[in-house]
């Protein structure tokens, strides 16, 4: 099928010069500008300028007098009416964010549709349906009377204060909402950092934030690479940094964020398992995995990477999987019936080959892997076949379309495995043996544990990492926690 025709107003925003948003204005750039790449065709689609030291210092200035004069003490239900109008918003202008987000990330415009637009507009109404339910608690202190007075208490929830929300280039803007809607749920105000790969639509965010009535200053975009983000991490005002990213960036984050004891939430990456028990339905499997394994070109956090399968089963497994593959539909991202589209950058195409040869030097490559021969970051996906468990594709994050898979025999081998790495996200077993599955889930050290579906993140449900994948929570009611001080009130009387 052809590409899907450019909206006007989607040729319109990449044609305008774009830089920071700052105080309500998207100001013009300063100085150094980079270049948005569209990693299907490797051509410039729009420029960015990059934010100096100054106009960083702006944009947390601007969050900080909002917050202090307006935001704080906002009327929380109307806080909530701004954050479903916003909803609104990316609803309605849900095709052209697409478009970008698509031209900008190489994300199949399907997805981008579902998960940029609808899914951004759902957790943004999740975070605004709690703005009027953040309370704190009263209890009754346990200490006997001294001298026969009573004691009462009570904690209040107080929001943090400026938070610097830095987020990755794999699903830009829907990350971004899940900080920023969060944080502004709870009263907090936002100095955004996007990725230098995909700061667009979160540009566009910010003009529909502005329509939908938020005070000007309670978000606020700055651009720029590793440099501007460390600087937004190190400034004094910001009180809560809430990072998205790779774990040797987050490691660094997090060193820095503790020089001046500033809050810190890191949602890390993952070398997340799909374990089929000896029961699981392998089609049934094999189907879901190779939806949940290669979507977005297995640019997903959460995706499985290792797919571990009773040794009796495994050429069966691999069969089925190279067999899927060769139906699936690889091509432009604009173009609706494709499912695989470009790795989203030059870095990560590099990386994702790098893997992809160091499986073929090794003989360990099942299928695909190959270079696409059009224009553009193109790899065909790929399924390897591990040779032990130390195996460098079984121990390091590719974030690539690879799926590894071994062999095992029995659980307590298995849950060896399992645990074998310095991640800890998700984890999926696939499996009706209901007695095996629970005698499993306390064993298994990730943040969430998935049966017989992988990847599923809910805005109800809190979402984060044990291990080098991160520390805290996202969404839930546990994101309260994360964006809010408990202050502990005692009296007598
Ligand atoms: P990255 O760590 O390279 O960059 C993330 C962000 O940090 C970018 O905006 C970048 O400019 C900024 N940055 C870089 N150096 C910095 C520094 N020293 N101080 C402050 N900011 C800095 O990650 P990436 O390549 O953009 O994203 C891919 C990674 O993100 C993968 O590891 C993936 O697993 C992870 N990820 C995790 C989750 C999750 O929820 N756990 C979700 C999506 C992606």
């Amino acid at each position: 099928m052809p590409d899907i025709q450019l909206l006007p107003e989607t040729s319109a925003f990449l044609d305008r010069p774009h830089s920071q948003f700052i105080a309500g204005e998207a100001i013009a750039a300063s100085g150094e500008t980079f270049d948005v790449i569209n990693p299907a065709t490797e051509a410039a689609i729009a420029t960015v300028g990059a934010a100096s030291s100054d106009e960083l210092n702006q944009a947390v200035a601007a969050a900080k007098t909002c917050f202090n004069d307006v935001w704080a003490d906002f009327n929380p239900y109307a806080r909530g009416q701004i954050l479903n109008k916003l909803a609104d918003l990316i609803e309605q202008n849900g095709e052209e964010i697409a478009q970008l987000e698509t031209l900008s990330s190489g994300k199949s415009i399907n997805l981008a549709r579902l998960f940029e637009v609808q899914q951004s507009a759902l957790f943004l109404r999740y975070f605004a349906s709690w703005t009027t339910k953040i309370n704190g608690e009263t209890m009754q202190p346990s200490l006997p009377s001294m001298a026969g007075e009573k004691y009462s208490a009570f904690t209040l929830r107080q929001h943090i204060g400026v938070v610097a929300a830095i987020v990755p280039w794999n699903f830009p803007l829907m990350i971004a909402i899940w900080k920023l809607g969060a944080a502004l749920a709870c009263g907090c105000t936002v100095v955004l950092k996007p990725s230098e790969f995909t700061p667009l639509t979160v540009l566009k965010l910010a003009e529909l934030a502005r329509q939908a009535g938020l005070p000007d200053g309670a978000l606020n975009i700055i651009n720029g690479k590793g440099d501007i983000g460390e600087a937004l991490v190190k400034h004094p005002d910001v009180k809560k940094v809430s990072f998205t990213g790779s774990v040797q960036t987050g490691m660094k984050v997090n060193q820095t964020a503790a020089q001046d004891m500033t809050r810190c939430t890191l949602e890390l990456g993952g070398k997340n398992s799909a374990v089929l028990l000896h029961d699981a339905d392998i089609d049934r499997a094999v189907g879901a995995l190779l939806q949940l394994g290669y979507i977005h070109q297995g640019q997903v956090c959460a995706a499985p990477e290792r797919i571990y399968v009773p040794n009796d089963r495994i050429d069966e497994l691999l069969d089925k999987f190279s067999a899927a593959l060769s139906q699936a539909p690889i091509g432009s991202p604009m173009d609706e019936s494709n499912v695989f589209g470009p790795i989203s950058n030059k870095p990560q195409y590099e990386k994702v080959l790098s893997y992809l040869q160091y499986a073929k030097d090794h003989g360990q490559l099942v299928y695909g892997g190959e270079p696409f021969d059009q224009d553009g970051l193109y790899i065909t996906p790929a399924l390897v076949k591990a040779s032990s468990a130390e195996d460098v594709l079984m121990q390091q994050e590719t974030f690539g379309p690879i799926l590894t898979v071994m062999g095992y025999d029995d659980e307590s081998e298995l849950l060896e495995l399992i645990n074998n790495t310095p991640y800890g996200l998700g984890t999926s077993l696939w499996t009706n043996n209901l007695s095996a599955a629970m005698r499993m889930i306390p064993k298994i050290e990730s943040g969430t544990v998935w049966i017989n579906l992988h990847t599923m993140v809910d805005p109800a449900v809190p979402f984060g990492g044990v291990k080098q994948s991160g520390i805290g929570r996202e969404f839930g009611s546990a994101f309260i926690d994360e964006y809010t001080e408990l202050k502990s009130v005692m009296m007598a009387y």
